[in-house]
């Protein structure tokens, strides 16, 4: 295979040079950190003072985990490490509308994030000639400007499609021969049965690729994208907290994500015990940013279940690869691409006083999408038999769930103590789509 490199001397660093770049990329970040007052006391806390109290990469270590709940803390600027007037952008964690987690970017952030993005895009053998339809949402979340950028970056034409409305984005592609995609797995399986319906002929469409990530999808989702759009799937993995998308990314040999070490240390630890796993090991997936001045974010727990391959890969590149995403370990549900915590659910229920006790979140597959019922009891003052005010609750529900977590739930009204009760846990979630990873 004829692998193309954006940056060949950086990507097929020997390992010793890139932990050299790694430590001295950790000691500048350790610098940034220090003017945070959340960082400056958990190093104090830890013995380091100045970035010179780092002399090895062993020493990240003796720092800290970070967590969402650090970050929900440091709301809305604690963890900000320049002045206001330095900042140009922030993003925020999908789906959340509660305590967002909220990254902000300095100019030169910006660049060095396109510069992955476009990294991991060129990687996949895309070139100045593509035409890159971004199919994902715009806005808050890192998806539409991240790869935005990143497309740019690289010199594609890109078109800022956006999410959705399956119609507008045949004419798009069919109008300006789009040849590369990027969206959820499960857009992408309803862009193909969206193309059935409207009578979309494939010949009619130049598509070669696609990026999909943002949520878990296993291998045989993988093969039936690729095997339906007649395209070449690249799994696509990022976060908020870590710019969002370019953290790791496929090569073209499609097996195992590249993690770009000059940018990210990665430690995956057993998420009980917190010890590191073994190495080829599941476990959880911590990573340290080393490309972001104005928001530097220290072992950050993902929560993503995941490990490295111990084998190199044929592509030439020293970064390590990470195995598909697995789970997570934590509650956290990924529906069409938008993070949610069932407390989110949760919370506005049980501050609705017509609501009983019980309630029982669905999550299921309706075609290629994720599709979310809310099943809730109802208190002692409503009445089966009373049409108006079980409408006006049902409504009242989808719209405060919708106004909170940004998705909008079919709603299910059950008598008081007819949801079954679970003898030990509750069990508040039944989350049905298939688990083939
Ligand atoms: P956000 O911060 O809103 O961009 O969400 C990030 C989360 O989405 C990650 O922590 C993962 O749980 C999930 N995610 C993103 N990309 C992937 C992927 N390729 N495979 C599995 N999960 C993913
Ligand atoms: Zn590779």
């Amino acid at each position: 295979m004829n692998f193309q490199y954006w940056q060949p001397d950086i990507e097929k660093m020997p390992r010793a040079e890139l932990e050299t770049l790694q430590l001295q990329k950790l000691k500048e970040e350790v610098r940034f950190a220090l003017r945070t007052s959340f960082y400056r006391s958990r190093f104090e806390a830890a013995g380091i003072k100045s970035p010179d109290d780092i002399t090895s990469l062993n020493d990240l270590a003796k720092i800290p985990f970070t967590t969402k709940n650090d970050l929900r803390d440091g709301f809305p600027y604690g963890f900000l490490s320049i002045p206001k007037e330095a900042v140009v952008r922030l993003h925020a964690s999908s789906g959340t509308t509660g305590i967002p987690t909220t990254i902000y970017f300095n100019r030169d952030d910006i660049k060095q994030w396109a510069n992955y993005m476009a990294r991991c895009m060129f990687g996949t053998g895309c070139t100045k000639s593509d035409v890159f339809q971004n199919m994902i949402g715009y806005g808050l979340f890192t998806g539409g400007l991240g790869m935005h950028q990143g497309g740019e970056e690289m010199g594609m034409l890109v078109i800022p499609a956006g999410a959705g409305n399956t119609n507008r984005q045949f004419k798009l592609m069919q109008d300006f021969g789009t040849t590369v995609v990027h969206a959820t797995p499960s857009f992408l399986l309803h862009v193909e049965t969206k193309m059935q319906e409207a009578g979309v002929k494939r010949e009619s469409l130049s598509i070669k690729k696609a990026f999909a990530g943002a949520e878990p999808y296993s291998e045989d989702t993988r093969r039936r994208i690729e095997s339906l759009l007649h395209v070449d799937v690249y799994n696509s993995y990022g976060l908020s907290e870590m710019n969002g998308p370019g953290v790791a990314f496929e090569c073209q040999c499609k097996d195992g994500l590249h993690i770009w070490e000059d940018g990210y240390i990665a430690e995956i630890i057993n998420p009980d015990t917190l010890e590191p796993v073994k190495d080829g090991e599941i476990g959880e997936l911590v990573l340290t940013i080393l490309c972001r001045e104005a928001t530097p974010i220290f072992r950050y727990r993902t929560r993503d279940l995941t490990a490295f391959y111990t084998e190199p890969c044929p592509c030439g590149r020293t970064h390590r690869r990470l195995r598909r995403i697995t789970g997570r370990s934590d509650d956290m549900l990924i529906i069409n691409g938008v993070n949610v915590f069932p407390s989110q659910i949760e919370e506005v229920l049980m501050g609705m006083k017509e609501v009983g006790n019980n309630y029982l979140i669905v999550v299921e597959k309706d075609g290629a999408l994720d599709r979310l019922t809310v099943k809730t009891e109802i208190g002692p003052d409503i009445f089966m038999d009373d049409a108006r005010p079980l409408n006006a609750l049902k409504e009242k529900i989808k719209e405060t769930i919708q106004a909170s977590i940004s998705i909008s739930p079919r709603v299910e009204l059950h008598e008081g103590g007819s949801l079954p009760i679970s003898e030990g846990k509750a069990v508040r979630v039944q989350d049905t789509r298939p688990k083939d990873i």
